[in-house]
């Protein structure tokens, strides 16, 4: 029975597997290939990844929208990484991404740092802080930096030491000392001084000398851009399904070493591929754009600026597809704003039960962590797709296109050809 189900799930969509994972595989390693730089602000990561998801819309016969394939907009400021990143500790090197990572917001440093150490309790300890810092300050320790032990500490206390890093770093280089999986981001100014996280490394206390050489660099005025492709409906429609999903990433921590964003969100960027395929071999009722939106991963920036400044009426979108984070779905997918949209969520529940296809279609409630987020504000009826399952690797140098499976890859894309399908 579920053979023949799967079976009328191909004839019903279209699909052909085989193909159709293929595809996916040679645009994901595309996006997530050293060339792209992890599709961020070093070396115009972005820029380069944003051309190339053109030339593919226009290999498939998409159209641009309004006239153009590209919306430009700029990120007033940025930091970014793009040079020297090398740290000793007690001589030995540390390997970027996998032993320390730099603060995104750090500025750069050349030099020797020789800390002052503090203790999960030392730094609940006013005056035990304002001596280690003193001693610096006044140059009385010999000391020049400041290493914060964030390791063996309960969660609570490290919810409450959260931010002190900052607050510190205003007066003092700092190294905080972690047991924790790394989980990078973007930072959008710069901290008075350096800040790394360092991998504990069995670290119980005695000599603790870093040698430092990063170059950090807050760029003005950073030129992004999102892209846009357009397939007309069957027949003149004066509504359109909108699918996004953003394709800048982290970038490049350093010349070495690199973020290639596969699951975040190389997984997403390529089922707007699909789709595009799948609609402009089989048109909809619909109007349908696509928009690859930049500058996500640095606060939904592109997104921000698409709605502020739409080529499209916002009355005039039927429903937005948002898809951040396809690689996985073993445990199903989860859709945001499904209680707001109880209808359309009953419909893409009863999509996913008649076909057979996922283990669940999870509802949530609003949230504010990806690009759909501002179209909600303003009224657009919209879900936020993510997978759920076994690729734990987020924000981190390990979120590669050879961790991603696709395993429920076809199943998705099923689902939602058919919802839009079956959408009034
Ligand atoms: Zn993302």
């Amino acid at each position: 029975m579920r053979k023949l189900l799967f079976l009328a799930g191909i004839l019903l969509t279209g699909f052909s597997s085989q193909a159709q994972i293929e595809e996916i595989r040679r645009i994901t390693e595309t996006l997530c290939s050293p060339e792209f730089h992890g599709r961020g602000y070093v070396n115009k990561g972005d820029s380069i990844a944003a051309d190339y998801l053109v030339s593919e819309f226009k290999a498939l016969g998409c159209e641009p929208f309004k006239g153009d394939y590209l919306q430009h907009f700029a990120i007033d400021q940025v930091n970014t990484f793009p040079g020297k990143m090398s740290v000793l500790r007690n001589g030995v090197q540390l390997d970027p991404g996998i032993h320390y990572v730099v603060h995104p917001s750090s500025p750069g440093y050349q030099g020797k740092l020789d800390p002052a150490v503090l203790t999960g309790e030392q730094m609940f300890d006013q005056d035990a802080v304002t001596e280690a810092l003193g001693g610096i300050l006044e140059g009385t320790s010999g000391k020049n930096a400041l290493a914060l032990r964030l390791f063996d500490l309960s969660a609570d206390s490290l919810k409450e030491l959260r931010g002190i890093t900052e607050v510190l770093s205003d007066f003092v280089p700092v190294i905080e000392l972690v047991d924790e999986k790394f989980t990078w981001s973007v930072g959008r100014s710069q901290l008075k001084n350096l800040c790394l996280q360092v991998n504990e490394g069995g670290y119980e206390g005695g000599a603790l000398v870093f040698t430092v050489d990063i170059e950090a660099e807050l760029q003005k005025e950073y030129q992004s851009q999102n892209v846009m492709a357009y397939i007309p409906a069957q027949k003149k429609c004066k509504e359109t399904i909108v699918f996004t999903a953003h394709y800048d990433h982290l970038g490049r921590m350093g010349t070495e070493a690199y973020f290639p964003g596969g699951n975040d969100n190389a997984s997403g960027t390529a089922m707007l591929l699909t789709m595009a395929k799948y609609f402009q071999e089989n048109p909809s009722e619909y109007n349908i754009l696509f928009i690859a939106f930049a500058g996500e991963e640095a606060g939904l920036l592109g997104s921000k600026y698409f709605v502020e400044n739409t080529p499209i009426k916002l009355k005039k979108i039927r429903f937005l597809l948002n898809l951040d984070i396809m690689g996985s779905g073993e445990e199903g997918i989860t859709a945001v704003n499904a209680t707001l949209f109880e209808e359309e969520y009953n419909l893409l529940n009863e999509i996913n039960t008649e076909l057979g296809l996922l283990a669940k279609v999870k509802r949530r409630g609003p949230t504010q962590n990806s690009d759909h987020y501002w179209f909600t504000e303003q009224g657009v009826p919209s879900f936020f797709i993510y997978t759920m399952g076994t690729n734990k690797n987020y924000h981190d140098i390990h979120d590669t296109y050879e961790n991603l499976t696709f395993s429920e890859y076809e199943d998705i894309t099923k689902l939602l050809v058919k919802f839009v399908d079956r959408l009034d």
